[in-house]
């Protein structure tokens, strides 16, 4: 029997159509750079977005056509953000931080029809447009005097567009089940793999990851996405604030810890987010100058593991509640956060800071288990470590053109983190697979032991890897970078391990450096440090 209810589809346009009607007045603010911003309102957003779309329109792009950006987050992403998938296109948020090859790659693999490109973006650009050769229009986001000198050819003027477009461009009544975002994984394995999310697939992870539980969201708060629009669309933070009608601030392209700081004080921001080693710089910048941010309430964190001792300075020493999250590209991204239930409020304060350094519970839409080897459901106690599984509507089943990706023969995706789930649902990061530690035919959780190193005052960043060893196959090797001012002394560091974890954990030596390469997406490149310090001799081996 059908229902008797309106068969309303699930589009991402009702998000920002919503916004202007319901929260028509709230700012959208972004930092132009040079402590200058530009603001206006959700309504203003919302009917640039609709130029925009018939701008689109009236140049030929049509529903299914991918229309790529590479900018910083700010006005004009947002507005084509919304123009495109509004109109039934793709937006292909290009990640600019990928070597050049990637970027290229990505670009001729999705077949971008359209390319939407800020200023710090052109030259990047000119090396990658003449090798993709579905591109039919360059759009520059900025106005007519800012048009820069550039060897591409036709590139034309988002600002002319819009002065000139149809003001009357209605949303169509798309099929929720259409394409509306394309994101690449950064390709630490491999070429990167484009994930298509749907409408319907980014309206229910919108309305969850606002619960309170999740990013707790709200019509009260001022969100300030440092994670940026090419990062898994912003932890899909530009959906979830016009949905809430909180008021939306893009960082651009200054995101040092002196101009965070600045932008969150000039514009009250109440929550944040992005990966952990931004919020340990903002940590140590805020230190040096004893500085105290008067709004900041809540910074939300993933992408890597955050440590107990990164959540324990900002709670104590600032009162910022730090919210663990875990997501992939293929998960949309947001799966899993980490809050409290009711009875941990009689936890002690290093219990309820062990469990805020698991990475947390599913949200409501996603399921999640752990398998062994042979594809045999552990126990969540805790205890047992396995592959982490997951499934649920906001899930990739499979990569765009049609690569199948890792799923279980009954169809859960495999996420490739080796992960403990206790009792009471929370799921703990062991490692990535890649990363585990074999040793003696035992595994050593990374994590865990970088996470006993940064509750160091002498380390500001850490990475442990596995490197060879004639007897145990792999040991682990501590790699760190010291605090400002700071000097790291390998024994008294090792010998902060023990009683910690059991003997055999503790690394075989320490390795001071000056900085840990990152990747694109803000991970420590474990390959290149295993691959720098695979001859490495450990003193008194
Ligand atoms: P890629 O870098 O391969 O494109 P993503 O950017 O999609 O991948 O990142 C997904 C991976 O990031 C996860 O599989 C996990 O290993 C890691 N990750 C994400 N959040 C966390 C977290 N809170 N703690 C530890 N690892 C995390």
């Amino acid at each position: 029997m059908n229902s008797s209810m309106m068969g309303t589809p699930l589009l991402i346009s009702s998000l920002i159509q919503h916004a202007a009607n319901v929260h028509g007045t709230v700012e959208v603010v972004s930092a132009l750079g040079g402590g200058k911003v530009h603001r206006y309102s959700y309504a203003q957003a919302h009917s640039r977005s609709r130029r925009l779309a018939a701008a689109l329109t009236a140049l030929g792009v049509e529903a299914g056509d991918r229309v790529a950006t590479l900018a910083w987050s700010g006005y004009r992403h947002f507005e084509t953000y919304y123009a495109v998938t509004g109109m039934g296109a793709v937006c292909h948020t290009v990640n600019p931080k990928l070597f050049v090859e990637q970027v290229r790659y990505t670009m001729q693999h999705a077949e971008d029809a359209v390319v939407l490109v800020d200023a710090d973006f052109v030259s990047l650009l000119e090396q990658v447009a003449p090798s993709c050769p579905a591109i039919r229009h360059l759009i520059f986001m900025g106005a007519r005097g800012d048009m820069p000198q550039t060897t591409l050819p036709n590139l034309l003027c988002y600002e002319d567009l819009l002065a000139n477009a149809d003001d009357n461009f209605e949303w169509p009544a798309l099929d929720e089940d259409a394409a509306a975002y394309l994101s690449y994984t950064s390709g630490t394995t491999g070429n990167p793999k484009g994930v298509l999310y749907s409408h319907r697939s980014t309206i229910l992870h919108t309305y969850s990851m606002a619960l309170p539980d999740s990013m707790n969201l709200s019509g009260a708060s001022v969100i300030a996405p440092v994670i940026q629009l090419f990062h898994v669309n912003a932890f899909g933070l530009p959906c979830a604030a016009p949905l809430t009608g909180a008021k939306l601030v893009f960082p651009g392209a200054a995101l040092d810890p002196a101009s965070l700081f600045a932008l969150f004080e000039s514009e009250r921001v109440t929550m944040t987010a992005a990966v952990p080693t931004l919020w340990q710089q903002f940590l140590l910048y805020m230190q040096k100058d004893e500085l105290r941010p008067s709004t900041l309430k809540h910074i939300v964190i993933g992408g890597s593991a955050c440590s107990p001792a990164l959540i324990k300075s900002y709670q104590e020493g600032y009162g910022i509640q730090i919210r663990h999250v875990w997501g992939m590209t293929e998960t949309s991204p947001l799966c899993v956060t980490n809050s409290f239930r009711e009875k941990h409020a009689a936890w002690s304060a290093e219990d309820r800071y062990a469990l805020q350094g698991k990475q947390g519970r599913p949200l409501f839409g996603v399921q999640m288990k752990i398998i062994d080897a042979d594809g045999n459901t552990l126990p969540n106690d805790g205890r047992a470590c396995g592959e982490l599984v997951v499934r649920g509507p906001w899930i990739c089943r499979e990569y765009y053109k049609g690569t199948t990706p890792a799923l279980t023969p009954d169809g859960w995706f495999i996420t490739g983190d080796v992960v403990s789930i206790d009792a009471d649902g929370y799921m703990q990061i062991t490692d990535r697979s890649k990363d585990v530690i074999k040793t003696g035919g035992e595994w050593i959780s990374s994590i865990q032991l970088e996470n006993i190193a940064l509750s160091h005052n002498s380390v500001a960043e850490a990475a442990v890897i596995a490197i060879p060893h004639p007897k145990w196959d792999e040991r682990p090797l501590l790699v760190v970078v010291a605090r400002p001012g700071e000097q790291v002394d390998r024994d008294v560091l090792l010998a902060h391990f023990r009683g910690k974890v059991a003997n055999w954990w503790i690394p075989d030596d320490v390795v001071s450096v000056d900085n840990l390469p990152y990747t694109a997406t803000g991970k420590v490149e474990k390959k290149r440090l295993r691959e720098q310090f695979k001859d490495h001799q450990p003193s008194g081996r």
